[in-house]
């Protein structure tokens, strides 16, 4: 068999994530590779540091990408944070929250679920309820926006219930870091992680994550050694810290070339400006859907600006529409997952990508293919809507 080299089709990626890559950081990720202890990329190293805290809204030490996707940033706050036997409060309202207790469950502790409704967001009282009744547990994890289902939880308030009642909490920050207001330190989020897949724009396999001092200290209070050798986050400051700089494991070089391109651009963007910039567009989308006959599964004040999830139309099969978007318009959307598969699709506006050309040529590919499978929709109106929307916010 003769093998020739891959030639990706050019797509518009408007799923859950990746996101589209700026094509400076894919730019910056053809740049030569260094060795992973030249002097040039330590420093390198120390500017994606101070530019993730910034991102991060904090002035956390202890701010490191971990060389690997979301999933392992979540790992390694559950495996440094959490002992055999320890009570952890989990929030579930969709998939990732059901990750986070699977996790929990691995390294031996007792998750305690507080269950919302796929669509709904982290209720604060229940949560103050389940900590009231289990007041031996010593730590909440929650997820800020659920990209499963498109909802974005008040996290502020909840790690505020959490702290009446002296837990550490852990947030999942993977949807909305960059993209919708995260202030870590005035919320006082103990731990936290985040992706490079989404608003930052950039590939994935990079794992941003922060831990306060509280956090720091309870690590070094644990009663046995942290089950993972790779994610254990006292040796991997001997690489990442400011004092020691030694070998660890050899670090994704060209990929933190690109994580720190898109950092430099959140930057000459600025945080607040990336925020209003998400939601705007989400706005314009949604008005464009909302005329177009087609329904939102969240209800609006509970809406994730980055990943609008949307009814499919009575007689639609949703799989065939999603192909179709595919091959006509090269037009990547999402599909449901968990009990949403085959109910719903996942419209991404993140990073990059969220922007007036995306927001239009979705509107238009899935007004005709909706239209082309017979689906009682609207046409004629979706952009108008959008355009005003556009103009007014
Ligand atoms: N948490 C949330 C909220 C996510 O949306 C995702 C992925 O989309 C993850 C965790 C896991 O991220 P990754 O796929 O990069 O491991």
């Amino acid at each position: 068999m003769k093998f020739k080299t891959f030639n990706p089709p050019v797509r518009t990626l408007m799923g859950p994530g990746p996101t589209d890559i700026h094509p400076r950081v894919l730019s910056a990720m053809a740049r030569p590779t260094i060795g992973h202890l030249d002097p040039a990329f330590l420093s390198m190293m120390d500017e994606i540091k101070a530019m993730l805290r910034y991102a991060f809204q904090t002035k956390n030490v202890l701010t490191i990408p971990i060389s690997a996707p979301a999933t392992a940033g979540m790992e390694t706050c559950v495996v440094n944070l959490v002992e055999p036997g320890d009570k952890v409060i989990v929030c579930v309202n969709g998939v990732f929250g059901l990750r986070m207790k699977e996790n929990i469950e691995r390294v031996g502790g007792l998750p305690i679920l507080v269950e919302d409704r796929w669509g709904e967001v982290v209720d604060p009282d229940k949560l103050e309820d389940t900590i009231k009744k289990h007041r031996d547990a010593r730590l909440v994890t929650l997820v800020q926006a659920e990209t499963s289902t498109g909802v974005l939880s008040d996290a502020k308030t909840l790690v505020e219930v959490a702290h009446r009642y002296d837990c550490l909490t852990i947030v999942d920050a993977v949807t909305s870091f960059g993209g919708s207001p995260l202030k870590v330190d005035e919320w006082g989020i103990d731990a936290i992680f985040t992706c490079s897949q989404k608003c930052l724009s950039c590939t994935p396999g990079l794992s941003p994550v922060s831990l306060n001092d509280r956090a720091v200290e309870a690590i070094k209070k644990r009663r046995i050694k942290i089950q993972s050798w790779f994610l254990d986050l006292n040796l991997l400051m001997g690489y990442w810290g400011s004092k020691t700089r030694s070998y660890h494991h050899t670090a994704p070089i060209n990929p933190l070339y690109g994580l720190h391109e898109s950092l430099v651009m959140l930057h000459e963007e600025g945080l607040e400006k990336s925020w209003a910039r998400h939601w705007h567009h989400h706005h314009a989308l949604r008005s464009g859907l909302e005329a177009m006959g087609l329904s939102f599964l969240v209800k609006a004040e509970a809406r994730l600006p980055q990943v609008n999830v949307i009814q499919v139309p009575p007689g639609v099969d949703e799989a065939i529409l999603r192909r179709r978007l595919l091959e006509e318009y090269n037009l990547e959307v999402g599909a449901g997952l968990g009990a949403l598969a085959g109910k719903v699709i996942r419209i991404g506006l993140m990073g990059y990508g969220a922007n007036m050309k995306n927001v239009m040529y979705c509107l238009e590919a899935l007004e005709a293919v909706l239209f082309e499978m017979r689906a009682p929709i609207q046409t004629g109106v979706a952009m108008n809507a959008a355009q005003s929307s556009s103009i007014q916010n």
